[in-house]
């Protein structure tokens, strides 16, 4: 299924390959017969109407002296070019390309047809032309040469800026192709036989190091945002230079040229267009990284939240070339003079709006923002990206009408967005509507059980979860949970039923090797069957209230849940392939780890919660039961350096660790491990689930 869902996507992909600018669409072919029409629209013809002004080449607009009805009906305007293109084509045109291109573009208009065809027209003509179109000439008033000079700067004018176009689809499809398929390269190369060794040779030094410090999931100062890995950062760097590459390379200069009155206007003429047509084609990666159901997530190895990074940066580059691209249009219109006439333009206005929200999304998507109001972000850059979407696509609508398949880049963008909500609302649906129970089981977290779901109970899931009950004003709201098998707690279940029975709602907890002040907690009972699942299907969620949606969840019998997932956070193949497994959580980061007790059989457990949350550790006390090395610690910190160590000490050859908890807690035992990691001899492999993206 998942093999079908990423070559459709691969498919869909490959979708505006068809339709762009030197795949599958031409723009000037014949370019000697748009040469010689060029060379001849701006005569004046008996029916043209003479106060009218004179029409730029470049011009965006429809319209002049001569109306596409006026050049169909005149005799001298068809025979002047059809005499033309029968001169300068040479005989590698086809004659039906040549009758192809009259009936599309003789008269200027596809929709007006020249009263002959281009052999009629030709037929028309008794004697060869002998002279040019004079200054004396107050109209065409015979077939006339066109002058050759003439002739062949409008044929390279269109030339040149068809394989300038040409070229911007070549590198709009390149960066597509590499910004996808670098994950699924890099994943396959790791998967490889015989390159575990260089991999645990390298993952010290480009997969578990932060690039700055020890900052990964901790904020860098001042909020500025989150730094990257080091082979997340070269990722980026690498995608950054070959933007720059795409951007600045390939220009090749025509002159003297019809549109572009120098060398420089024109070059920056392809410049301006490049980087729009860059920034189009990267409109469906950023939608892709940032996608829950998204094929790279299935077909590599790589985290979502890795992917996140990547949807961070790629979004960042692609505002640049938005910014670049609109700058550039404004400079060359200011110094082609024609900045006032294109200012007034619904496409300019259009491009405008599109760049605004570009520029706003960059500014509203900083962590300051998202830190501030998470669901106000959210909703914020949707709707945001919804504009520039839609501001791109008018853009190009009212300045080409369809003809050039730039649309094909938002298709893209939209197919890749809706299909990953589209499987969102069918993972909703399949998993149906639920009833959860949710129980306090400390000052500010609880537990959410949702019976009669059936997933698998591997290890590094996450649910969203919504419940649309408790926030009636924004039922769409969800958010991410790790998920733990309703299974592997059912011991404790036992013990909360009898301890319920016999009335003692507080125990101790003898795994807890130093306890801070206890919590007491009434555990109100599940019942299994009547929230619809056999003991023990289900799954169960342990929630941390934040200050959203979460800060409502309360004691509940019976709240509306509905379920999005699973999905995973994080590859588990490593660190399961190890000889041993430390699991180090902090607080409620116990449900990111808890579940890779049932697939290890070599497992250590090290978690530290506040006293506040005593309470959950009394929750968990049946799974923790079943692992036989632990260290629980109730109000005081974990020494990860010193766990490490220990686990150094006892010689395993491959040591898997996974963390999971407060940024703090993530940041050190990164740097600690690829300490460690470039050390050697143990082999470490590590996993950090962070709770944040
Ligand atoms: C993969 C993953 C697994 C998680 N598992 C758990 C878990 O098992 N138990 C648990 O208590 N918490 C877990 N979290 C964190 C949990 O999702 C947030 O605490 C929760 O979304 C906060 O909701 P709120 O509206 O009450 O928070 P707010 O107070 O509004 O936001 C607090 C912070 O939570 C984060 N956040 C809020 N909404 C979202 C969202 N829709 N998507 C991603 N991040 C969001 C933001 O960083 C925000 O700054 C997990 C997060 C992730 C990414």
């Amino acid at each position: 299924m998942r093999g079908l869902l990423t070559a459709a996507g691969l498919a869909a992909l490959a979708v505006p390959a068809q339709a762009l600018i030197g795949y599958g669409i031409t723009m000037y072919d014949p370019s000697c017969g748009f040469g010689c029409y060029d060379s001849v629209s701006g005569f004046m013809l008996e029916c043209s109407v003479m106060d009218h002004g004179p029409v730029g080449a470049h011009s965006h607009g429809a319209g002049g002296p001569t109306s596409p009805e006026c050049r169909a009906g005149d005799d001298y305007f068809l025979t002047t070019l059809a005499y033309c293109m029968n001169t300068t084509c040479d005989a590698s045109t086809p004659r039906w390309k040549l009758e192809k291109f009259w009936s599309e573009q003789a008269t200027g208009s596809k929709t007006v047809a020249a009263k002959w065809s281009y052999t009629e027209a030709l037929a028309q003509i008794k004697e060869p032309p002998t002279d040019q179109y004079g200054e004396d000439d107050h109209h065409l008033t015979r077939t006339v040469l066109l002058d050759p000079e003439t002739v062949k700067a409008n044929t390279l004018t269109r030339e040149y800026f068809e394989q300038a176009e040409t070229i911007h689809s070549q590198y709009g499809l390149i960066l597509l192709i590499v910004g996808f398929g670098t994950p699924v390269v890099i994943s396959m190369f790791t998967r490889l036989p015989y390159m575990s060794t260089l991999s645990d040779k390298l993952k010290p030094y480009l997969v578990y190091p932060s690039l700055i410090g020890t900052y990964h999931v901790r904020p860098l100062p001042y909020l500025l945002g989150n730094a990257a890995t080091v082979g997340q950062s070269l990722y980026v760097i690498m995608f950054a230079a070959l933007n720059i590459a795409m951007a600045a390379a390939g220009y090749k200069s025509v002159q003297p040229n019809a549109w572009f009155a120098n060398e420089w206007q024109e070059v920056m003429g392809y410049f301006s267009a490049r980087t729009g047509v860059l920034a189009f084609a990267l409109t469906p990666l950023v939608i892709l990284l940032s996608g829950r159901n998204n094929i790279l997530l299935w077909a590599t190895n790589w985290s979502h939240s890795t992917f996140m990074v990547l949807h961070r940066w790629v979004a960042r580059i692609y505002a640049a070339q938005v910014i670049i691209h609109s700058v550039a249009e404004l400079v060359l219109y200011i110094d082609m003079e024609s900045y006032e006439a294109e200012f007034k333009t619904e496409y300019w206005a259009w491009g405008i709006v599109a760049t605004v929200f570009a520029c706003a999304m960059l500014v509203f998507s900083s962590l300051f923002f998202r830190r501030w109001s998470y669901e106000l972000f959210l909703v914020g850059h949707i709707i945001m990206a919804v504009f520039v979407i839609v501001g791109s696509w008018y853009h190009v609508e009212f300045l080409f009408q369809r003809r050039w398949g730039y649309e094909f880049w938002l298709y893209a963008a939209c197919a890749v967005w809706f299909f990953d909500r589209m499987i969102r609302v069918f993972r909703v649906l399949k998993n149906g509507p639920r009833r959860a129970v949710v129980t306090e089981v400390s000052e500010d977290i609880v537990r959410v059980d949702v019976k009669g779901i059936r997933w698998t109970a591997a290890p590094g899931l996450h649910t969203y979860a919504y419940f649309p009950a408790l926030s009636p004003w924004r039922p769409w709201e969800n958010h991410p949970f790790s998920i733990l098998p309703t299974a592997l707690l059912q011991s404790k279940r036992d013990a909360s039923l009898s301890g319920a029975a016999s009335g003692s709602d507080t125990r101790s907890t003898a795994d807890v090797e130093k306890s801070g002040g206890v919590t007491s907690t009434s555990t109100p009972q599940r019942d299994d069957q009547a929230l619809g699942g056999a003991p023990g299907t289900g799954i169960t969620l342990y929630v941390r209230k934040s200050k959203g949606l979460t800060n409502l969840l309360a004691n509940h019998n019976s709240l509306l849940t509905l379920l999005d997932g699973p999905y995973p956070d994080n590859p588990t193949d490593g660190v399961l392939k190890s000889d041993r497994l430390l699991l180090i959580a902090g607080g409620v980061g116990i449900t990111g780890v808890l579940p890779y007790i049932a697939r290890h059989t070599n497992v250590k457990i090290c978690w530290s919660v506040k006293a506040s949350a005593e309470g959950l550790v009394r929750d968990l006390e049946g799974p923790l039961s079943r692992v036989a090395e632990k260290d629980v610690r109730v109000g005081s910190r974990l020494d990860v350096a010193a766990l490490l160590a220990e686990e150094e000490r006892t010689g395993w050859s491959r040591v898997g660790v996974v963390v999971c908890g407060p940024g703090g807690l993530c940041d050190d035992t990164r740097a600690l491990v690829t300490a460690k990691a470039r050390t050697g001899p143990t082999v470490w492999e590590l996993e950090v689930d962070a709770f944040s993206w």
